[in-house]
């Protein structure tokens, strides 16, 4: 196969040089699907984190000065970079994380996607002008950068994600530290690649290698670092919010979710269909965005029940890379063993396991297990209600649309929601009512574009979005200024 990834060790990339870090520690980059090793990584420290900090801020203040649109431009070339390699990193990601290859060029598409939004954003940049209520004064908002952001991301969409936080930030004239996750920092390393050799400064992005709790850790309490950026799950993200709390230190989270489908009675079954399918075991149920609950009305319930155990049965496990693959492996063994223990918890619970359930390794030796699905399940049990991350689907019977909207609310998440309907005044109590960020209808819980803003409510974040118009948002700090030309003190509110 072509562009199979050569095992080397990389050490961290600071002030746009490659150092090696204070410690003598590496750890392995591994394929999920076939256990080999692609590389290895030197582990950083709270020094390295520290370095990574100050060579951020040494270039920030060219960068900041830099105007927008010239910042623009670099993005524009690294886009073009990203198109030429498009199928070269595609092939790397699925090595690296394991998805199936058109969901990996998918993932190259949208970090493509953000990077042009973004490099657009550069001659917008929008802020507002308005009246005054005093005479001869002018009054205007302008978007400025924060300073020094840490990025922490997650390893479920190594570069769409990553691009999606460095593209707006960068635009915007941010500096960076970023800490990828551990399960797929090469590919977040041949974005960085990318954006140097597109022309971005030295120092102006920094990278960073290892274990969430201490150098992840370590970029939360930098009292350097102004504001942080993280995606990944809630738990990490109360945590990091929390921490930073103490320091008064912006934070922006995207977190996980438990996201719904439901299928009235008037649904097109066909679509209703592709859509859990896609929803559910996509990504092999690895995507925030997941459908992990199919609410269905029970007067189409045993219908859809069999065509569904059909359609799961009939996917393919196996390496992404073999074009007859439909579901890859799981992330890691311990996301393999956390989705065997929820599969038993379903079990322990009482509701009805109709398929899958089994950790298998179909010729290979990676961590595949079977795409699952349970019946008879109900709302309040844990395998409705707290998110498995992989593919396990639970059937969850209504009788009407009010229920189906009380269920899809009942949990603490509020990413993407569903519905199949005809009924355009379903459709519309759907996107009325359901708690959630995005609501899909007649269509999956999944295929988010970057021009629209993107993230959740309750547990799932702390009210930032991400791309679309809010996406500079996240990035920038808004100043009020007020242009006083009527040569005297006007006091506002009292003359
Ligand atoms: P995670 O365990 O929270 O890890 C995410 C990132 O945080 C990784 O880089 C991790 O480093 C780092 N980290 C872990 N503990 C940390 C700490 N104490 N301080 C600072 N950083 C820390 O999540 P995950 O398992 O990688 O990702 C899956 C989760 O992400 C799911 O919940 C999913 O729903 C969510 N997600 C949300 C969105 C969204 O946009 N809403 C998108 C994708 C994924 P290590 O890799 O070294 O552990």
């Amino acid at each position: 196969m072509q562009y199979i990834a050569v095992m080397r060790e990389y050490n961290l990339f600071i002030g746009g040089a490659w150092t090696n870090s204070s410690t003598d520690e590496t750890f392995e980059d591994i394929n999920p699907a076939t256990l080999d090793k692609l590389a290895s990584f030197q582990v950083a420290n709270r020094d390295d984190v520290a370095r990574a900090v100050d060579a951020a801020w040494a270039a920030f203040k060219l960068w900041s000065e830099t105007p927008a649109p010239k910042r623009a431009m670099v993005l524009f070339r690294a886009a073009r970079l990203l198109e030429e390699r498009k199928e070269e990193l595609a092939v790397l990601m699925t090595q690296e994380m394991g998805k199936v290859l058109s969901e990996t060029r998918g993932d190259v598409q949208e970090a493509i996607d953000i990077t042009l939004y973004a490099a657009g954003e550069g001659r917008r940049m929008l802020g507002e002008t308005t009246t005054s209520e005093l005479k001869d004064k002018f009054c205007m908002t302008v978007l400025q950068p924060i300073g020094v952001i840490g990025v922490i991301t997650p390893w479920n969409f190594p570069i769409a994600i990553p691009a999606w936080k460095l593209m707006p930030a960068l635009v915007a004239g941010n500096g960076i530290v970023m800490k990828p996750a551990s399960d797929t920092p090469l590919l977040t390393l041949k974005l960085v690649e990318i954006l140097m050799e597109a022309g971005l400064p030295p120092g102006v992005i920094n990278l960073i290698f290892g274990p969430g709790e201490t150098v992840g850790a370590a970029l939360v309490h930098h009292p350097d670092i102004r504001a942080i950026s993280f995606t990944g799950s809630l738990a990490t993200g109360k945590w990091i919010m929390g921490e930073c709390a103490q320091d008064m230190k912006r934070v922006s989270l995207e977190l996980g979710g438990k996201n719904p489908i439901i299928i009235m009675d008037d649904a097109d079954l066909d679509l209703a269909l592709e859509g859990v399918v896609w929803g559910a075991f996509g990504t092999t149920g690895q995507r925030c965005t997941a459908a992990s609950r199919v609410i269905v009305h029970e007067a189409v319930k045993d219908e859809f029940t069999t065509r569904l155990m059909a359609r799961t049965q009939a996917l393919r496990l196996g390496n992404g890379l073999d074009p007859k693959t439909d579901v890859g492996p799981v992330i890691n063994e311990r996301q393999l063993r956390k989705i065997e223990s929820y599969i038993q918890i379903g079990r322990n619970e009482g509701a009805t396991l109709l398929t899958g359930g089994n950790v298998i390794s179909p010729g290979l030796s990676g961590y595949f297990i079977q795409p699952t699905i349970f019946t008879a399940v109900e709302s309040d049990m844990r395998i409705a209600q707290e998110e498995i991350f992989g593919p396990v689907v639970s059937l969850i019977s209504i009788s009407g649309l009010d229920e189906a909207i009380e269920v899809a609310n009942a949990t603490r998440y509020g990413l993407s929601s569903s519905i199949y309907t005809r009924d355009i005044a379903s459709a519309f109590r759907a996107i009325n009512e359901i708690e959630a960020g995005i609501t899909y209808i007649n269509s999956s819980t999944i295929g988010a574009e970057v021009h629209l803003s993107f993230g959740g409510v309750k547990g799932t974040g702390n009210g930032f979005r991400e791309a679309g118009t809010d996406a500079i948002k996240e990035f920038t700090e808004v100043k009020a200024v007020y242009i006083d030309y009527s040569g005297k003190l006007q006091k506002a509110q009292i003359d």
